[in-house]
């Protein structure tokens, strides 16, 4: 597997994306006969639940957290494919939502996205011609120069011309998502959510498909947030890692930063279980306890005061916000705990 360059994030940039304060809630509706027999309201699962981030031209922020911390409704959220319930999304500089907000054929050709499962991804019925046709034709390619162009663009990823009118299942999964990475690349895209693009896949074939992810930052500038559950993944791959728990960013920080000072308890624990990122982390395993607590009734206070064993009354009561480390070297180093903020 390639190892990232993890180098620094360039402070003057401006941000290419930036979410403030994002929430996206789905309501799970009662039945009426529910409601009325039992006087049970709606339910609100809280995904994402106030979300800041900054993501830079060219660079990779990794996002990891368990399954269902809310990464993926993240990831949807930030390109537009959900409203958010608050808060809002800029995109160089312009709202995705309300007044004065970036119109959707833009936000469409520049942001893309490369889901986990490459066959249920991308139709079926189409060869793929047609699959990354549709994606030129965002971009306002003419007809006469479509085949060239997805010509190149399976070439770029690894492809051949002559795959251009086979259909999904004729593909490996690898092979796959190489066709979803053509797709997205076809808008000429500045920024791409990868939302757990390796889960499905074998290990060799993984790391060709980071490779290939890298090469092609290089080669473009593209800027990624790049989702998994798999932390020696966003080592290798992330300039900058963000923790999710229930909902929220829990620590923040440049990947060699993160890797080899975790402050966040959660953190810590999630680093502790991976035996070849613990050449890092020399304690012990550290085992949290107990379940993700459920989105819907998240734990008053800190979140993951449940499961956390340096829990204090203050825990319970107040809930910790996202602010820098007070600590000259550990610029850029976010954290949300009472620990380290008290
Ligand atoms: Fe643990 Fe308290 Fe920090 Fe939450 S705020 S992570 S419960 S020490």
């Amino acid at each position: 597997m390639p190892v990232a360059t993890n180098q620094k994030t360039p402070e003057n940039n401006r941000p290419l994306l930036v979410t403030e304060n994002l929430k996206k809630h789905f309501i799970i509706e009662e039945s009426l006969l529910a409601k009325y027999l039992a006087g049970t309201k709606d339910r609100v699962v809280r995904a994402v639940d106030g979300i800041n981030m900054k993501i830079f031209p060219g660079e990779t922020l990794g996002l990891v957290g368990e399954s269902g911390c809310g990464k993926s409704t993240l990831g949807r959220t930030v390109v537009g494919l959900y409203e958010p319930t608050e808060g809002n999304v800029r995109f160089q500089d312009k709202p995705l939502w309300g007044q004065g907000s970036i119109s959707n054929m833009i936000l469409r050709r520049q942001a893309q996205i490369i889901f986990q499962n490459p066959y249920s991804s991308l139709n079926p019925r189409h060869t793929v011609r047609q699959i990354i046709g549709v994606a030129l034709d965002a971009r306002g390619t003419k007809s006469i120069d479509k085949e060239a162009e997805t010509v190149g663009l399976l070439r770029r990823v690894g492809l051949r011309s002559d795959h251009i009118d086979r259909y999904p299942h004729q593909f490996s999964g690898g092979q796959r998502q190489r066709i979803g990475i053509a797709r997205a690349l076809a808008t000429n895209p500045m920024f791409i959510v990868a939302d757990e693009p390796l889960s499905s896949l074998d290990v060799s074939v993984q790391a060709q498909i980071i490779n290939l992810l890298e090469g092609l930052q290089e080669e473009y500038g593209l800027s990624y947030l790049f989702i998994t559950h798999d932390l020696r993944v966003a080592y290798h791959i992330s300039h900058r890692v963000a923790v999710m728990y229930l909902g929220q960013i829990v620590e923040i920080a440049e990947t060699d930063m993160l890797y080899k000072n975790p402050l966040h308890p959660y953190t810590q624990a999630l680093l502790s279980a991976i035996p070849s990122v613990n050449a890092f982390h020399r304690g012990e395993r550290i085992i949290i306890e107990g379940t993700v607590p459920t989105p819907i009734n998240p734990p008053k206070g800190c979140r993951f005061h449940t499961r956390c064993k340096y829990s204090m009354p203050i825990c319970e009561e107040k809930e910790p916000q996202l602010l820098p480390v007070d600590i000259s070297e550990q610029k850029g180093h976010s954290i949300r705990c009472h620990l380290h903020l008290s």
